[in-house]
């Protein structure tokens, strides 16, 4: 079982932790590279500006997305870069950063046989909460609506109330930085939508970063965002942005099924999807592709597999 994320150290709530925490208004990463032993190249000289609200981190599987995560998280050391917290060198206080953040990881183990009240009490014992414990527990509970269920033991908890309670025990401590990795894969529509719902009102205090290969995650979630494949940053910026470089760009065509290999050997196809059980291949192009094709609007669906594609939209670096 994989052990929950606990913060180092105790939470202190001086005088200087509050000044602090006021001048905190970003998270800085620069120039961030990470080669593990085995020779993969996870993180390739990565610079992101993360400001307060919701930011998605985009990516395919193996892109880098937990690399970068636990990296932030002081969980591991880059090779070079820098991260900064406001004007707080992130790799040089962990204890202090681990006071100041609420970690989801990817893989959230829990005790099956001990309730989520327990649970979560446990894990504020942890995080060295003393005083109003009871009420931070039972808060927390009904902010992230398991209080029904709070008796119940965990092993008999849906993915989604699994991924809630998650959630309730990275907002232990009142965190300024938030780090969910890839926290709606295996959620059913009700569920993700409850979730997002949690995640939206979390992200409007503090930095929230959502990592994910979902798209709709981050189109129903985050104003700033970044898309990341092999370790390398493709584009950074407003969803909005990334779609107004893709006007007039993106051409579909409803094609046989039959013609889709040979079309994607001759077209740039930045992805094929299923209408009503019949191809409709999307192609990136400043001009028409072929006859039949025609300008549809981009979705951020397209503004991903364009850059995964490794095409440069009008006005992108
Ligand atoms: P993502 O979260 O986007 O799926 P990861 O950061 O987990 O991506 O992985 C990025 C790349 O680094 C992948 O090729 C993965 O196999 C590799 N990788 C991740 N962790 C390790 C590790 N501890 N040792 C060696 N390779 C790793």
């Amino acid at each position: 079982m994989v052990g929950f994320q606990v913060a180092a150290g105790k939470r202190g709530n001086t005088l200087h932790d509050k000044q602090h925490l006021n001048k905190i208004m970003e998270l800085q990463i620069r120039n961030l590279s990470k080669t593990y032993s085995n020779g993969v190249k996870a993180l390739d000289d990565v610079s992101l500006s993360i400001p307060r609200g919701m930011f998605g981190l985009l990516g395919p599987n193996g892109a880098g997305k937990s690399s970068l995560m636990r990296t932030i998280a002081t969980l591991q050391e880059p090779d070079s870069g820098t991260i900064t917290l406001g004007d707080l060198d992130v790799l040089q206080n962990k204890s202090e950063v681990r006071r100041l953040l609420g970690y989801l990881p990817q893989e959230f183990g829990i005790y099956p046989k001990i309730s989520a009240y327990d649970m979560l009490d446990h894990i504020a014992v942890l995080k060295g909460i003393s005083s109003g414990r009871r009420e931070l527990v039972e808060e927390l509970l009904r902010r992230v609506n398991l209080w029904d269920v709070r008796k119940k033991a965990l092993g008999g908890f849906s993915g989604g109330m699994k991924q809630r309670f998650g959630i309730a025990q990275a907002l232990i401590g009142d965190p300024k930085l938030i780090i969910v990795d890839e926290p709606t894969a295996g959620l059913d529509p009700g569920e993700r939508n409850r979730f997002y719902n949690l995640l939206s009102e979390i992200g409007e205090q503090v930095i929230v970063i959502l990592s994910t290969h979902i798209v709709e995650d981050v189109q129903e979630l985050c104003p700033q965002m970044a898309i990341i494949d092999k370790g390398r940053v493709l584009y950074s910026g407003s969803p909005a942005d990334a779609l107004y470089g893709l006007q007039n760009r993106i051409w579909s065509c409803s094609v046989p099924r039959s013609s889709v290999h040979e079309m994607t050997q001759q077209l740039p196809v930045i992805s094929t999807r299923m209408v009503a059980g019949q191809p409709v291949l999307h192609v990136f192009s400043e001009q028409q592709p072929a006859d039949g094709f025609s300008v549809t609007d981009a979705d951020l669906e397209d503004v991903f597999f364009t850059y995964i594609k490794g095409h440069k939209p009008a006005g992108q670096a």
